[in-house]
C-alpha cells in the first residue's frame, strides 16, 4: 500500500515536472493544445489557429479585460511581440529588448530582464522585438545588438549567451526564434547595411552553433561539433552566378522575420529580404537567395528548395513573409502573402509553385506570375533608372511603385483556418516614389544606392482585413481600416479572426462572413499578434498595445497622416464575464 502510494506521489510529481519543462513533443503538438502557447505562430507551421470555440460571434458581446500590463520606463516604442503561455505564466518581450514574465492570471510581475544595448545599434525600423521561444526550462530571445540571451523561466537568471554577429557592421535580431528537431533556428536583420542573410541552428539548452546556412549564394555553410570546431558543409548556391563581381560577400537577404517549420516534410521555411544595396542595375541577374522562401532540410542544414518571387528586386520588396503550411486535398501546401503584392502557394516538399495571384489593387511592377516558369512577368518601364545614365550621374529616372516598399503586407504575420480553408491577411495600399543613386559598401552605413517617398493611393482606408481563397485566388470579404494595418491575426475554432489597428482597437469579425462583432481600445496602437489559450476551462484572449515600427520611422506621407496616434507598451489579456 505504502509503495503504491509512494508510486503514485513519485507518478504526479513526474508528471508536475514533464509539465513544467517544454520538450520537443509539446512544442510539435503546439498548435493542438489549447492550454499553452509554446510557439511564434501558435505552432511551429505558423497558421495562428487555435480550435478554442468558447469565444464566438454569440459569446463575444461578453468578452472582457481581465489585466492589463504595462512595460513601464521611457521606452514606450512599437510593440510587435507575441507573448507565449506556459505553466501559468506568460513570457512577453518588449521594445529595447526587455522581456517580462507575468503571472497568466493576474498580471503581476514575476521577473524583467533588461537587456544591456550599446549606443550603436542600428535598427532599421524600430527598436521592437516580435517575441521569445520556449525550450526546456529555458525562455530565449534576440537583441537590437545581435545577441541570443537564454534566461531561467522560473527566475529570469540568464542562463546562457551567444553573439550572432558584430552589430557595428549593421547586424540586429528581433525575430522570435523557432524550435525545429530540438534545435534552435535563428535569422538576422540587417538588408539595409549589406550584411549577409544566414539561417544558425543552435542546441538551445547551451547556445553552442549546429550549422549555419547563408542565404546569399556563394557563402559557405559550416556545421559544428561539440568542441565548437567547425568543417565546410557546402557553398549556398554557386559563387559567381546570379551576383555580379564582388557584391555577394555584402549581398543582404536577411532572414529577419524568423521562421515556420513542418514535421512532415523535414523542413524549416524562412524569408529573405532584398540583396543589397537597394540600386539593381549595380548586381544585374536574380541574386539568389534574395527575396525568396527558403526551405531548409534541419538535420543537414542544406536549402533542400527556394522560390524567388521578385528575382533582382529594385523596390526593397523584402521576401521575408512567413510561409504557412497547410493540408490540402493529400498535398501539403504553402501560403505567403508577399511584400510585392503577390499572394503565392508552393508545394511545400518540392517548392513548385501552385497559384500566384493578387492580394492587393495595384500592382505596377509585374502584371502577374508565369505559373508554368514561377517568375513575374516585370513592367521594365516601371523599374527606377541606372544612376549612370543619368543627366548627372547622381540620380537615376524615378518612377511611382506600388505596393510601397513597407509592402502589400509587411513584418504581421497572417493566420490561416483548417475550418474555413481561407487566410487572413492584413493588407495595405499604398505605393513610393523610388530613384537610385550611386553607393558603395562602408561597413555600418545605410548601404541603399536609392532615395525613396511613401505616397498613399487615395484619401480612403489604406489598410484592408482580407480573407482570401487560396485555391481561387478570390477576396471572400474585406474589412478596411483607415490606417495602414501592422498587426498580426489570429483565428478560432470559434468562427472569428482577431487583429488589432494602429487607432488601438483590438477587434474579432465572423470569419466567414467579416462582420465586425467586437472591439476593444487599448490605448495606443495595436501593432502585434494576438493570441489565444484556455486556463481551467476558460479561453483567454492577450494582445500587446503599443504604436511603432517602420511606418512612423519611413511613412513619409502616410506618416503625416497618422501622426495623432500615440505610443505605448502595454498587454492586455481578455475573457468572457460571468
Ligand atoms: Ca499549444
Ligand atoms: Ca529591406
Amino acid at each position: 500500500m505504502q509503495k503504491k502510494l509512494l508510486s503514485l506521489l513519485v507518478c504526479a510529481g513526474l508528471s508536475s515536472m514533464a509539465h513544467a519543462t517544454v520538450t520537443d513533443k509539446m512544442i510539435e503538438n503546439d498548435a493542438a493544445s489549447t492550454g499553452d502557447v509554446l510557439s511564434w505562430g501558435i505552432g511551429q507551421q505558423g497558421q495562428r489557429y487555435s480550435p478554442l470555440k468558447q469565444i464566438n460571434p454569440s459569446s463575444i458581446n461578453k468578452l472582457v479585460p481581465v489585466w492589463s500590463f504595462s512595460f513601464g520606463g521611457e521606452k514606450q516604442r512599437g510593440q510587435e511581440s507575441q507573448p507565449v503561455i506556459h505553466n501559468g505564466k506568460m513570457f512577453v518581450t518588449a521594445s529595447y529588448s526587455r522581456i517580462f514574465a507575468l503571472d497568466a492570471k493576474t498580471g503581476a510581475k514575476l521577473w524583467k530582464y533588461e537587456h544591456r544595448l550599446p549606443d550603436g545599434i542600428m535598427p532599421c525600423c524600430d527598436v521592437i522585438n516580435r517575441g521569445a521561444a520556449l525550450y526546456d526550462n529555458l525562455v530565449i530571445f534576440a537583441t537590437l545588438d545581435a545577441q541570443l540571451v537564454a534566461l531561467n523561466q522560473d527566475t529570469g537568471d540568464v542562463v546562457w549567451k551567444e553573439k550572432i554577429d558584430d552589430y557595428a557592421a549593421g547586424y540586429s535580431a528581433s525575430a522570435a526564434p523557432l524550435i525545429a528537431e530540438g534545435l534552435l533556428l535563428t535569422g538576422v536583420s540587417g538588408g539595409e547595411f549589406g550584411i549577409v542573410g544566414r539561417v544558425e541552428a543552435r542546441d538551445p539548452k547551451t547556445g553552442k552553433m549546429v550549422w549555419s546556412r547563408p542565404t546569399v549564394e556563394g557563402h559557405m555553410g559550416y556545421k559544428y561539433d561539440k568542441d565548437g570546431n567547425k568543417t565546410e558543409n557546402g557553398i549556398s548556391g554557386e559563387q559567381g552566378k546570379t551576383w555580379p563581381g564582388d557584391l555577394w560577400k555584402t549581398g543582404g537577404a536577411a532572414t529577419w522575420l524568423g521562421g515556420t517549420y513542418n514535421g512532415k516534410t523535414g523542413l524549416a521555411y524562412f524569408g529573405t529580404g532584398n540583396p543589397a544595396p537597394w540600386n539593381s542595375h549595380l548586381r544585374k541577374g536574380d541574386n539568389l537567395f534574395s527575396t525568396s522562401t527558403v526551405a531548409i532540410d534541419v538535420k543537414t542544414g542544406q536549402i533542400k528548395w527556394h522560390y524567388q518571387s521578385t528575382p533582382n528586386d529594385a523596390w526593397d520588396y523584402d521576401g521575408v513573409n512567413e510561409f504557412i503550411t497547410y493540408d490540402e486535398g493529400g498535398q501539403i501546401l504553402g501560403g505567403k502573402a508577399d511584400r510585392n503584392g503577390f499572394f503565392y502557394v508552393n508545394d511545400a516538399k518540392t517548392g513548385k509553385l501552385v497559384n500566384a495571384f493578387p492580394f492587393v489593387k495595384k500592382i505596377t511592377w509585374a502584371t502577374g506570375i508565369d505559373l508554368k516558369t514561377g517568375r513575374p512577368n516585370f513592367v521594365p518601364e516601371n523599374r527606377s533608372g541606372d544612376p549612370t545614365q543619368g543627366a548627372d550621374g547622381k540620380k537615376g529616372t524615378s518612377v511611382f511603385a506600388a505596393p510601397s516598399f513597407l509592402g502589400g503586407k509587411n513584418q504581421m504575420p497572417m493566420a490561416y483556418s483548417p475550418d474555413t480553408k481561407l487566410f487572413y491577411v492584413p493588407a495595405n495600399e499604398w505605393g513610393m516614389e523610388i530613384w537610385n543613386e550611386p553607393v558603395s559598401y562602408k561597413k555600418g552605413a545605410a548601404y541603399l544606392g536609392a532615395g525613396f517617398t511613401i505616397k498613399t493611393l487615395s484619401d480612403g482606408p489604406i489598410g484592408a482585413m482580407r480573407a482570401i481563397d487560396p485555391k481561387t485566388g478570390k477576396i471572400v470579404w474585406e474589412a478596411p481600416n483607415n490606417a495602414p494595418l501592422w498587426g498580426g491575426v489570429l483565428t478560432t475554432g470559434g468562427n472569428l479572426v482577431f487583429w488589432g489597428t494602429p487607432e488601438g482597437y483590438l477587434q474579432a469579425a465572423d470569419a466567414k462572413t467579416g462582420k465586425i462583432v467586437w472591439k476593444f481600445q487599448t490605448g495606443s496602437g495595436v501593432v502585434a499578434p494576438p493570441i489565444t489559450w484556455s486556463d481551467k476551462g476558460e479561453q483567454y484572449v492577450a494582445v500587446a498595445s503599443g504604436w511603432g515600427g517602420a511606418v512612423p520611422l519611413w511613412g513619409g506621407d502616410v506618416a503625416k497622416k497618422v501622426s495623432f496616434l500615440e505610443q505605448g507598451g502595454s498587454v492586455w489579456v481578455f475573457k468572457l464575464a460571468k
